[in-house]
């Protein structure tokens, strides 16, 4: 007998526009700022701005289906939890292509990796946030097909074994195939971000920066936040992607096309172009 997913079984469901057919129904308007929110914002900007930059990564619906199917569990493809680590030696084994998601605690991480998994209902999320407590990488594995790793929140009080497990990460794992930085779309760059982007220069690994929760910024605000960003990072820096992707856990926007780049940077999209 084939027993229900614990997540099942309890009748979770996934959210309102979790799925691309979800936002298919969408009017055309409403389909553009949830899939692709930087060309949303193209509108509002000075007549002869350059836009290149909102939009180096624009795959078609094609890829976003694939990208979606890789984040749908099924029995032949499940996707699950893994383990927990605090050193290296307790990683486990770099089998697979593999993605990281750093950022300040309270950046919204354990949001945006809960929207991104919302097809797999069954994965949990761990959250541990107790003072004290041990922060851990949690690692999370898609099938055949990559790892995706919840790195410890840092901040003022992270302790000096975190910054060395998450540096010691950084620089030893040879599969981590991009770096996703994750930063307030509302308060924009902090001094601790600044931190993490002047570690991963130093590191020179490709990384690229998700603005989050966009849903609590008005356009103006996050029209200011993404441009001083963009030229932040276009001025500054040399390993980070140059398009940001802005999402919203809550209301989706960002979160199919963040699945579609993760699946095109572990190697999971024959058809998109390298960026
Ligand atoms: P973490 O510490 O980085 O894992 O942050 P959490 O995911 O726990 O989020 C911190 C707080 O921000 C929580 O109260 C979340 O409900 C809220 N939050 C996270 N993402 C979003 C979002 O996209 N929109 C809104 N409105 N709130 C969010």
């Amino acid at each position: 007998m084939v027993l229900p997913r614990a997540g099942v079984a309890a009748g979770r469901t996934s959210p309102p526009l979790a799925a691309l057919s979800q936002v298919l129904r969408l009017e055309r308007s409403r389909r553009t700022a949830i899939v692709f929110p930087l060309q949303k914002l193209e509108r509002y900007l000075a007549p002869g701005t350059d836009t290149a930059r909102f939009r180096l990564f624009q795959p078609g619906l094609a890829a976003l289906q694939r990208a979606e199917a890789l984040f749908r569990s099924d029995r032949g493809h499940p996707i699950d939890y893994v383990s927990s680590a605090v050193r290296m030696d307790h990683a486990p084994p770099p089998a697979l292509p593999e993605v990281c998601f750093i950022g300040r605690s309270n950046v919204g991480k354990s949001s945006l990796i809960r929207a991104l998994f919302s097809l797999a209902p069954e994965v949990e999320v761990r959250v541990s946030k107790t003072p004290g407590h041990t922060k851990k990488m949690n690692f999370f594995k898609v099938g055949k097909y990559f790892t995706l790793v919840d790195m410890p929140g840092y901040g003022y009080r992270a302790p000096q074994d975190f910054v060395e497990m998450v540096e010691a990460y950084l620089q030893e794992r040879h599969n981590l195939k991009r770096t996703f930085l994750l930063v307030d779309g509302v308060v924009g760059l902090q001094k601790t971000d600044h931190i993490a982007v002047e570690m991963l220069e130093e590191f020179g690994i490709p990384y690229v920066m998700v603005l989050t929760k966009i849903d609590r910024a008005s356009r103006g605000l996050l029209l200011k936040n993404v441009l001083e960003i963009q030229e932040f990072v276009k001025e500054n820096t040399q390993g980070c992607f140059p398009q940001l992707f802005p999402v919203s856990s809550v209301e989706f926007s960002g979160v199919h096309l963040l699945r579609c780049f993760v699946a095109h940077v572990t190697g999971n999209l024959p058809t998109v172009e390298a960026c």
